[in-house]
């Protein structure tokens, strides 16, 4: 039932990397308040989606979701347990969650604070490989909104590089959502310049998690390497 919401949200990833010229991103299904018979649903489309013997761009990875709440993800992927998937939380971590979202996840793409480091890192199973980790960064300077400042990347960033249970993959935004396109192509052009110094330091580094379902054409002008799209493959959330 997803193929051709899928499909068509592929095609635009694939126009948009074409003008820009620059390689497929990889796609990420937030699947946040749907149930996990629509993971299921979407997992089997996105498998279906790459060609035999394609491994391009990522799409020969496991299907990947995103996940903002621990309970909300531990609860779909115990129903899922059967299924080999990848999933980033992309909420707001709260410390006291850090253990439980250390055993959880493959990847966490919202760590913004020294103490998310440490917490992480300490409770990462030893039975697991590293856990993937993106520094979010608030790139618009929204009091609101949780992640660093981009001044504090390099610390951070090397707080994480630091930790062998921890792997550093890169930054991950979210722009305001401001009615300027301009303004919104700008947000990610700084990151970008953030994520390329951060790319020269670190050869791991090789993520830039930013876009939506309403501006993946101009995170991918701007260089994202990973989107993040809810709505556009899953329809409409209601509130
Ligand atoms: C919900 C969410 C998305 C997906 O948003 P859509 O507009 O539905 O594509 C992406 N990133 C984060 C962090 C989110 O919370």
């Amino acid at each position: 039932m997803y193929a051709q919401a899928l499909n068509a949200v592929l095609e635009r990833l694939a126009a948009a990397a074409r003008d820009a010229g620059r390689p497929l991103p990889r796609l990420l299904a937030v699947s946040k308040t749907q149930p996990a018979t629509a993971v299921a649903e979407m997992a089997s489309a996105l498998r279906a989606s790459i060609p035999p013997g394609a491994s391009a761009a990522g799409l020969a990875c496991a299907p990947a979701f995103g996940e903002n709440y621990v309970q909300e993800a531990l609860a779909k992927q115990s129903a899922l347990a059967s299924e080999t998937l990848e999933w980033h939380l992309i909420g707001h971590l709260q410390s006291n969650k850090a253990r439980e979202a250390a055993a959880a996840f493959d990847w966490v793409q919202t760590v913004d604070r020294d103490k998310l480091v440490a917490a992480l890192a300490r409770h990462r199973p030893a039975g697991l490989p590293p856990l993937n980790v993106l520094v979010q960064v608030n790139i618009d300077d929204e009091s609101s909104k949780h992640g660093c400042a981009p001044e504090e990347v390099p610390a951070l960033a090397a707080a994480v590089a630091a930790q062998p249970r921890l792997l550093l993959r890169g930054l991950m935004a979210i722009p305001a959502p401001h009615p300027d396109p301009g303004r919104r192509r700008d947000a990610f052009a700084r990151m970008k310049a953030l994520f390329d110094a951060l790319a020269g330091q670190y050869p791991q580094v090789d993520t830039l998690s930013m876009g939506m379902s309403d501006d993946i054409e101009l995170a991918v002008a701007e260089g994202a390497t990973m989107v993040r799209v809810g709505t556009a493959l899953f329809g409409a959330r209601g509130k």
